[in-house]
């Protein structure tokens, strides 16, 4: 049943006017007034953060002590603003799971409270909860931000997601705004969007280049006018992929259900929503042995609207390069030129001369395989990958390869392409293996494609 919300015009107009108009001294007094109404809040209501922030002057917000998903987790039943235990949302969600019925909500103040599940890329499941005004505010912001301009009357997006919630689904009025379920089979999802012929598509990148197959096979009829990637990093090669296939631009929104984060603007580059969140910045973990090439940190998230889970200085473990040049689109809210992965997923090579491990952001581990297929300047013959390491040294690279291709050629190409990459940092491998085929994975899992399941070496665990 779409519900039709005052609150997301509302939202819709905000967050144009914010885009074109916060900028310089006005977005920083905007953050900080906002942020110290959601503290206030938050320390009234949060038996948890009451205690977190106890005898800290909220002038001071932008210093506040961190907190994490296990942190967050750990304290669910305090740590919420509506008396919410954890079993009880668990409960909720894992019901809802079971029954595919994506409606899981508790009744708490007058309101439905919506749980959703995050599977989470380190393991641990976190549980969160939305009020039906938090929803409104999220369909709003993120119809602007995708589409810039009103949409005609009758639009229809189409949103694919993993999460089994209603966060997403219950919108109403101008704009049809459809859920698909991740989890059904590719055959099936094709049959229901050529049934509903969506002018939007957003769905994770792993799902839009299986729809990007479908229709250069003629089996997807349907002809979206745009396109935007969600969930899982966006990679170059992929987003070449699916403008080809689709004809039209593919945007991003960067956004994990701690937050919507960043979307990318009319010039096609990607922002941080800072009339949403407050972002700030923290180096990578470990003191950095390898310079980066660009502006690397990590996000330190503030959520400037959500009262029911208020997100306060929250570690998000994510890898950012961001952007020094303005963007000709003329918003003065931050560009974020890459998400590179996650933190937990930097990789670690022994240093020639010392033998000391250094870091491999994700990103040069995805040059290292991929430069084998560019390098030789054939067509990519590469059709996708997973490097996984389990150790310092170690590299295990799952590949997929088209067709037509001889495997031994492509195993020695990525094979001589790690080496040279690891030559030029002064790196050696302990141990590389080249396996035909991709591992296997739950379905509708987050894809992640450079992955580290070992231990970090001792000295960067130490920070
Ligand atoms: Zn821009």
């Amino acid at each position: 049943m779409p519900i039709i919300s005052p609150l997301i015009p509302y939202h819709f107009f905000r967050a144009a006017w914010a885009f074109r108009y916060l900028r310089g001294d006005g977005l920083r007094r905007y953050q900080d007034a906002r942020a110290r109404r959601i503290i206030a809040f938050a320390r009234a209501r949060s038996p948890f953060y009451r205690e977190h922030w106890h005898g800290l002057d909220e002038r001071d917000w932008r210093d506040f002590p961190t907190i994490d998903k296990a942190a967050m987790m750990a304290n669910f039943d305090t740590f919420n603003t509506q008396s919410i235990t954890q079993d009880e949302a668990f409960a909720v969600a894992l019901r809802a799971e079971r029954e595919r019925d994506f409606a899981p909500t508790i009744s708490k103040g007058g309101g439905n409270i919506t749980v959703g599940l995050s599977s989470g890329t380190s393991g641990h499941r976190g549980a969160f909860l939305v009020s039906p005004p938090e929803t409104a505010a999220w369909a709003g912001t993120v119809l602007q931000r995708v589409l810039h301009t009103l949409p005609r009357r009758g639009y229809r997006v189409a949103f694919f997601l993993r999460s089994n919630s209603n966060l997403y689904e219950r919108v109403g009025g101008r704009v049809r705004f459809r859920y698909f379920d991740l989890m059904t089979q590719i055959t099936e999802q094709i049959a229901a969007l050529n049934d509903y012929a969506p002018n939007l598509i957003v769905a994770p990148p792993s799902l839009l280049t299986a729809l990007a197959d479908a229709a250069s096979r003629g089996n997807l009829r349907a002809r979206p006018e745009k396109i935007v990637s969600v969930a899982e990093t966006l990679e170059a090669h992929d987003k070449t992929v699916l403008e080809t296939a689709f004809g039209v631009a593919v945007g991003q929104i960067y956004q994990c259900t701690e937050g919507f984060l960043a979307a990318t603007c009319p010039h096609g580059r990607l922002h941080v929503n800072e009339d949403l969140v407050a972002l700030q910045y923290e180096p990578l973990p470990g003191s950095a042995t390898m310079p980066p090439s660009a502006k690397q940190v990590s996000p330190v998230v503030t959520d400037l609207w959500r009262r029911t889970q208020p997100i306060i200085r929250y570690r998000l473990g994510d890898i950012l390069t961001l952007a020094n040049a303005p963007c000709p689109c003329e918003s003065d809210f931050q560009v974020i030129e890459s998400v590179g992965g996650r933190c937990d997923d930097l990789c670690y090579f022994p240093d020639v001369a010392t033998g000391e491990p250094r870091r491999f952001y994700p990103d040069t581990v995805r040059r290292m395989v991929l430069l084998a297929d560019s390098a030789k300047q054939v067509s990519p013959v590469i059709a996708d990958y997973a490097a996984i390491q389990t150790a310092p040294g170690n590299l295990s690279v799952h590949l997929a390869v088209t067709g037509n291709a001889d495997f031994a050629a492509v195993e020695t190409a990525v094979r001589v392409s790690i080496a040279q990459v690891l030559a030029q940092y002064h790196c050696r491998a302990e141990r590389i293996e080249v396996i035909e085929g991709l591992p296997p994975t739950a379905p509708g899992a987050k894809r992640r494609r450079i992955i580290n399941r070992g231990e970090r070496p001792p000295e960067e665990r130490a920070i």
